[in-house]
């Protein structure tokens, strides 16, 4: 008998048919995440599970006892219980590797967006306030030969400094742990401690994880740390910001500006964020380009089949799944 497998949201169809040719496969069928109740329905005798935007909470796991793999649709995975997983021997891949270009893209477009003030540009011009060429109007600051601070120096950080280095800017970074030295001196990139970057940069760009370790990186004493002059620019995880304690930065004009992919509190935004003009904000589209999107399912799916099939996939998160066995699979 085929295995059951459950899709959260209809994904791109190659990655579906895919699934289908190996599983019995149900696709929820709108592009709107599924509460943990819904989800716990949805997936009592699915053995996989494709989730993309839901949250896998210990007790949904409870709900879905014959569950052996579970493919995320994300690089991120902060919206799974994996340690509950894991005791359940649950094998957790993510779609790394898949997203780093495209979401460095993004994070670019949005620190120039913010700098250079394209999106108070476009309003000014569509509400007809654009009545001569004027000397002063809408002055941002220059990008190239700034300094760009990246915390967390993975692959996004890592593919932001590719894209700085052709706007001339000096690269600093911090990180759990330093770079080797080809992919340092390849970049141009310096490491420093975390202080020393905030104090330097004209740009800071967050890249890490959220974990308990990057919940609220960036709090009061980070922002107090930054140049008046500086912006911030998130594009890995709301919470890996104090969202009230960045409003009161830009309040108190601690820093320049922000640009914004993901907040705290996913879809609320800060209703302060909300009128600030020194503020660049999208709906957490950092990935959303249909070539990255269909990679990111396709990856997924793969992954999914290799752990149904007893074999480890290749984005595996919780290798622990197989600690003291003989042999991994
Ligand atoms: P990655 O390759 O795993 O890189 C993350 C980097 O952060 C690693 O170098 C890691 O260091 C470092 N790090 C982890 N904890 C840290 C800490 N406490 N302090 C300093 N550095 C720390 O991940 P990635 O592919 O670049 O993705 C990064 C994040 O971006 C994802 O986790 C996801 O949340 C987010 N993302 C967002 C979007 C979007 O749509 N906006 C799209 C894709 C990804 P180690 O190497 O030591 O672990």
């Amino acid at each position: 008998m085929k295995p059951k497998v459950f899709v959260t949201r209809p994904l791109p169809q190659p990655a579906l048919d895919l699934v289908a040719a190996a599983c019995d496969l149900e696709v929820h069928a709108w592009d709107a995440p599924l509460s943990p109740p819904e989800l716990a329905e949805r997936c009592r005798d699915a053995e996989g599970i494709i989730v993309c935007g839901a949250c896998l909470t210990a007790e949904v796991l409870e709900k879905a006892p014959r569950l052996r793999a579970v493919a995320n649709v994300s690089v991120g995975y902060d919206n799974l219980d994996v340690e509950a997983c894991t005791r359940r021997r649950i094998l957790v891949t993510n779609t790394g590797g898949a997203a780093q270009e495209t979401t460095a893209d993004l994070a670019f477009a949005l620190l120039a967006a913010v700098t250079r003030r394209v999106v108070e540009a476009d309003r000014y011009v569509r509400e007809g306030r654009w009545q001569h060429w004027a000397w002063n109007l809408l002055w941002g600051a220059d990008l190239h030969h700034r300094t760009l601070g990246i915390l967390g120096f993975g692959r996004i950080g890592q593919a932001m400094a590719r894209r700085a280095r052709g706007f001339s800017m000096r690269i600093l970074y911090h990180s759990r742990h330093r770079a080797p030295e080809a992919v340092e001196r390849e970049l141009e990139a310096v490491y420093v401690d975390r202080d020393r970057l905030l104090a330097e940069s004209d740009f800071v760009s967050l890249h890490v994880p959220l974990t308990q370790e990057t919940h609220h990186l960036m709090g009061p004493r980070e922002f107090s740390r930054m140049k008046p002059s500086a912006f911030l620019i998130n594009t890995s995880r709301g919470a890996v910001v104090d969202e009230q304690a960045l409003v009161a930065a830009l309040e108190q004009k601690q820093i320049a500006g922000a640009a914004l992919d993901v907040f705290e509190h996913e879809p609320r935004v800060h209703p302060a964020l909300l009128g600030r003009d020194n503020v660049v904000l999208a709906p957490h589209i950092g990935s959303g380009t249909a070539e990255t999107r269909t990679k990111m399912a396709l990856l997924a799916a793969e992954n999914l089949l290799a752990a149904l099939a007893g074999k480890r996939p290749p984005n595996l998160v919780n290798p622990e799944v197989y600690a003291g066995e003989a042999g991994d699979a």
